[in-house]
């Protein structure tokens, strides 16, 4: 026997058959065949456990890190706090004015996917998708509680027993944790989360955050759980989304039949008989373990997420085989078209031989994707966007204010002429102190010679200027009067200056306003 006749039938041959193969592809809406993918390992497989690793970390983690901003603000790293209408990440606070920050994360993830999936496909789907992510735990709990694909399919065809209804109600009570966990941690986002982890179990948090809850508990549950792929398939818009983005450029998990075709079960026979077949041994392992259910041997399809397990899968019989790594592969469309007219030579068949040296080698005409068919005049539009997108956001969230004022000068009456001859204007103050920390403003008027002002209910003199307590984080609204001496006002409608100081900080604001007299109503 030779090392590859020995090889050959060290691997397992998998009875498996996509779910909508292109053989007997099904309409649409036809009845869900279930799926039960077998585990994988590999490269792929070890990176997908650290992504879920680092992405649910994330999720689950962030609300419990504690940030000291103080005593006058939360001390929650992350918290959208909507009763006092603010978000803070980190050192920034987001006001309701400023959520043009906002908006722009959200342009800057639109542009990113299409950077990411005009390069690497949809690495977006098939690795870092709530979706996925939440399917791959869920698999991870029914894999140890039901066994891997082959015990899992038998106990599913078995009839009830108390073995089966006790496996089964232990998944489902785990996954059910899990989805609570999962609605549990959302709305820790939403108040501090420590307390109202207490509240949630002492009964007195608010009604709005059990419905909350139980509302992700629900989705958690059916979309991770029950639905699986046919969220994919048929919810999702972003495949037909992404279909528009990807060109021929762009990296898809591709099975290269230019070099596994034909397939062929009994290579060895083949061999024997001077029979030229291709690498691919129709072992099933890549359908077996994939989750959606399909055979990436059938094409490019929609439903394939790119999450390249069957590329492990593949590699891992191709070991066995002693052949090169990567009949399933991340791949371009041009580089396999080069390939394909390598296996085929005009001849519209595919002869596996002619992509091979006579030592059996890969042939070095074969093309292979190189990382600089990443750098392409739409890749670097795309990248151009986004950093200019988040330059432009990181400039104005370095230079904003943290104090402001606005004004609003009275209309009814404009002015009012006053006994001794002098005009007032009534004017509503806004300060906004924008930091989690008490200051004094220093209101004052710039231009308007020879006016004064007061304040209602603040206990200082009438003066060009005044020092006005605000409070941390909150808006104060102050009634002003402005007042012109009589020798003054006869000249007329005046702009002038409201200036806003800390003198602590050096922040400034100037709101440009108008005077109003009985001269210049004329
Ligand atoms: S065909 Fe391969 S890459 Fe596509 S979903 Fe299935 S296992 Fe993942
Ligand atoms: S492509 Fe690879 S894993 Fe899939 S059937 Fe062929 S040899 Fe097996």
């Amino acid at each position: 026997m030779t090392t590859e006749n020995a090889a050959s039938e060290a691997f397992e041959r998998i009875d498996a058959e996509a779910v909508n193969s292109a053989t007997k592809r099904q309409p649409l809406y036809a009845a869900r065949k279930k799926i039960f993918p077998k585990r994988a390992s590999g490269q792929f497989r070890r990176f997908k456990w650290l992504i879920m690793a680092i992405t649910l970390g994330i999720y689950y983690l962030t609300p419990w890190i504690r940030w000291d901003r103080g005593p006058y603000a939360p001390d929650q790293a992350v918290l959208i706090d909507l009763a006092n209408r603010r978000f803070y990440f980190l050192f920034i606070e987001i006001w309701p004015q400023e959520f043009f920050y906002v908006a722009g994360l959200l342009v800057m993830a639109g542009i990113g996917l299409f950077l990411i999936t005009s390069t690497v496909g949809r690495a977006w789907c098939g690795y870092t998708c709530p979706q996925t992510v939440w399917v791959d735990l869920f698999l991870v709990v029914e894999r140890a509680i039901e066994g891997d694909r082959n015990a899992r399919m038998k106990l599913d065809g078995a009839p009830w027993s108390l073995g089966k209804l006790s496996k089964r109600v232990s998944k489902h009570a785990i996954w059910l944790l899990i989805a609570v966990a999962t609605g549990g941690a959302w709305v820790f986002y939403f108040a501090d989360a420590p307390s109202l982890f207490v509240e949630i179990f002492t009964g007195k948090a608010a009604a709005v955050a059990y419905i909350t809850i139980g509302v992700l508990t629900a989705t958690t549950y059916v979309l991770g759980g029950l639905m699986r792929e046919q969220v994919c398939t048929y919810m999702c818009p972003w495949p037909r989304i992404q279909a528009a983005m990807l060109d021929e450029n762009s990296l898809t998990v591709t099975y290269n039949d230019w070099r596994g075709e034909p397939r062929s079960r009994h290579a060895k026979k083949a061999a024997a008989a001077g029979v030229s077949v291709g690498d691919c041994v129709d072992c099933n392992a890549c359908v077996a373990v994939c989750p959606m259910g399909i055979d990436i041997r059938d094409g490019q399809q929609l439903e394939c997420i790119t999450c390249a397990l069957c590329i492990d899968a593949c590699d891992a019989v191709m070991d066995k085989l002693g052949r090169e790594r990567g009949l399933i592969s991340y791949a371009t469309l041009s580089d396999y078209n080069a390939n394909m007219a390598l296996a085929t030579a005009g001849s519209g068949s595919i002869d596996p031989a002619r992509v091979r040296e006579a030592s059996g080698k890969l042939s070095g005409a074969v093309a292979h994707f190189h990382w600089r068919k990443i750098f392409r005049p739409r890749t670097f539009v795309y990248f151009g966007a986004w950093s200019l997108v988040g330059l432009a956001m990181l400039y104005a969230l370095l230079t904003r204010d943290r104090l402001e004022v606005n004004v609003l000068h009275d209309r009814n009456p404009q002015y009012v002429l006053l006994s001794d001859g002098s005009v007032r204007n009534g004017y509503t103050v806004k300060l906004l102190n924008m930091i989690p920390e008490p200051r004094v403003i220093f209101l004052s008027l710039e231009g308007l010679p020879g006016a004064t002002m007061q304040a209602v209910g603040i206990d200082q003199p009438e003066g060009r200027s005044l020092a006005i307590p605000v409070e941390p984080d909150r808006l104060r609204e102050v009634r002003i009067y402005v007042r012109q001496p009589a020798e003054l006002s006869h000249r007329g409608n005046e702009r002038f200056n409201f200036v806003v100081e800390d003198k602590a900080s050096f922040e400034r604001d100037v709101y440009h306003a108008k005077f109003d007299t009985p001269e210049g109503s004329r």
